[in-house]
């Protein structure tokens, strides 16, 4: 018989390295978290190339005595996990050391640590020791790891991408950042910073770090809970929603997970309010009992599964839902503040009335303008935390309607209704407005069954393609119970004898055809989905077009009714409704004060 190789250590550490550590991300990944476990209050990354040429991780943290330095990077040297959902008990983000060995096998490692009391210099090439000796570091961890791969040439030619080995760093340290908002984290590469956040435990300030100081005021405050779960943190404005799925954070217990159930509850909550396939800005962290989930670890993400799904949705659901019907959501052109950190100008703190630049002299100069946002007390210093307090206050003084009255002046295009008040300028776009009203009057048509119909003097005869006819005839119970009075008529059409009373009279033709295309493109009829679909397609529908003239006076009911609607923001598609230009932005665009 042959005689049994032993694979070396580091030759064991090669192929281990090519699972655990795949890209860039992974060794960031692995030296964050060891820094985090070493309650590091600042880890600075800097990037030399992505990555690909040198990764260096600095912390203030607790250091390692020169025992532990040197064992950090034998395999296994320390695990203090025994099983995975222990992950989420201890104070440990679980896998310090275990990826070290795998990094310093594939790469020129060099660690600088001290414990407080002896420094230590370990330098480690290709996984094996090269030198240990004294260091001058005083205190924490400074781990530099160059050339990655350089010894696995396979391997490193799926680094060649910078841009995705960048792209990837940059949102796990971003989630790390929003994950522990009193660490600060500092990230660049090549000496150009990419995040920096100030390691306050201000969780809105790490948002306006990774988003931009401009989405902070638009992010409402969650906080709910019921017997299992304890959410908090923060859901953007419809407005603020992007393409990327990353933008939905999602923490348990103050860990990044992935749970695609989660994101999908929240896509539902957003329904209606945004596009489709758009994705809002959610940072949501998720306390709960550690024996309610189940975990499953993956070098890369954490997916965990909750076994009561069935509660924690319904708390989201409906939290979510009640946020986004309860606060005014209305965009408006204007920056509201600064691009800085620390300072804000508030818009709502502005009221035209006190600066009444109608009875003042003009404003010429800048003095004299920012001697006027003193007097007027546009304060241009609240802190992020006053824009929290803020936005507590405006939700519970928030009226039924939500939109002040509006006078119109006329339509832009025959399609942008321009209205005014005593607060500033609107931009209503009149199908979308009319088609949120509409809507709203629709599904509760819908919902109510209100089947009243009206017989029609001239049936409407539809006729479609003999897929699509049978199609819609395994469904003529839908239309039978919204009120319709339908009969087969020859091959593949169909007459319709009656219809519901609350359809438009003179649009109601291409109204049935939008409810038959809806049914015929459905996929599921039992949820409200399907009845919001029927609503929001009739409602576009019957609504007023763009380019159609209407006059002043449907103008102005256009907008009070619009005012009474559930949510006046968004039309039944996620279209935005109205743009507010407020008297301060307005003023502030004619450089009638200083931005
Ligand atoms: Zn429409
Ligand atoms: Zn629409």
């Amino acid at each position: 018989m042959g005689k049994i190789e032993v694979m070396s250590e580091n030759l064991a550490n090669k192929i281990a390295a090519g699972e655990v550590v795949e890209r860039c991300m992974n060794v960031v990944k692995e030296l964050v978290e060891n820094s985090i476990d070493a309650k590091s209050s600042e880890i600075k990354i800097n990037l030399v190339d992505s990555g690909v040429k040198e990764i260096t991780v600095i912390d203030d943290g607790i250091g390692m005595d020169r025992e532990d330095a040197v064992l950090a990077f034998s395999r296994h040297a320390t695990s203090k996990i025994k099983s995975l959902e222990d992950l989420f008990y201890v104070d440990s983000l679980g896998f310090r050391g275990e990826a070290l060995p795998s990094i310093a096998a594939v790469s020129l490692v060099e660690l600088k640590t001290c414990n407080g009391s002896v420094g230590t210099t370990v330098i480690i090439d290709g996984g094996e020791i090269k030198e240990t000796k004294s260091s001058d570091l005083k205190k924490g961890t400074r781990i530099t790891v160059k050339n990655l791969f350089y010894n696995t040439p396979v391997r490193l030619k799926y680094l060649r991408n910078l841009y995705t080995e960048l792209a990837n760093i940059c949102e796990y340290v971003n989630k790390m950042a929003l994950s522990f908002p009193s660490i600060r984290f500092i990230l660049t590469n090549n000496g150009k910073v990419l995040l920096n956040t100030d390691g306050s435990g201000n969780l809105l300030k790490v948002i306006g770090n990774v988003y931009g100081m401009d989405i902070t005021k638009k992010m409402i405050p969650i906080e709910c809970s019921n017997d299992d779960y304890e959410i908090n943190g923060y859901i953007s404005y419809p407005e603020c929603a992007r393409s990327s799925k990353s933008n939905i954070n999602i923490l348990v217990n103050g860990r990044v997970i992935k749970n695609t159930e989660i994101n999908r509850i929240i896509l539902d909550a957003y329904y209606m309010h945004i596009p489709d396939g758009k994705i809002p800005i959610v940072v949501l962290n998720i306390n709960v009992d550690p024996i309610l989930i189940d975990v499953n670890v993956h070098p890369t993400k954490m997916d965990i599964k909750f076994s009561k799904m069935d509660t924690l949705k319904e708390l989201l659901l409906s939290s979510i839902k009640d946020k986004l019907d309860t606060t005014n959501l209305m965009p408006s052109v204007g920056t509201y503040y600064k691009v800085d950190e620390e300072t804000v100008i508030d818009n709502n703190n502005y009221s035209f009335e006190t600066l009444s630049l109608d009875d003042k002299e003009e404003i010429n100069d800048n003095e004299n303008m920012i001697e006027t946002d003193k007097e007027n007390n546009i304060s241009v210093n609240n802190s992020i935390n006053d824009i929290k307090e803020e936005y507590h206050h405006s939700i519970e003084n928030e009226d039924d309607n939500r939109i002040k009255k509006m006078y119109p002046i006329g339509a832009i295009d025959a399609t942008y209704i321009v209205a005014q008040n005593e607060d500033g300028m609107y931009l209503i776009d009149q199908h979308a407005a009319d088609e949120r009203i509409n809507y709203e009057y629709y599904l509760e048509r819908l919902s109510n069954h209100d089947n009243k119909t009206i017989d029609l003097l001239v049936p409407i005869k539809i006729e479609m393609t003999n897929k699509e006819f049978i199609i819609l005839k395994e469904h003529f119970d839908l239309l039978l119970d919204m009120g319709f009075v339908i009969e087969e008529f020859g091959i593949n059409t169909i007459v319709i004898r009656s219809h519901p009373y609350w359809l438009p009279a003179n649009k109601a033709e291409d109204c049935i055809k939008k409810i038959i295309d809806i049914i015929i493109s459905s996929e599921d009829f039992d949820s409200k989905k399907f009845i919001d679909r029927v609503a929001a397609g009739v409602a576009c529908k019957a609504s007023v077009r763009a380019h159609e003239v209407i006059s002043i006076s449907d103008m102005e009911s256009l907008l009070e009714k619009l005012r009474y609607t559930k949510n006046p923001f968004n039309c039944a598609h996620g279209r935005p409704t109205i743009i507010s230009y407020s008297n301060y932005e307005l003023a502030k665009m004619f450089k009638r004060i200083k931005d």
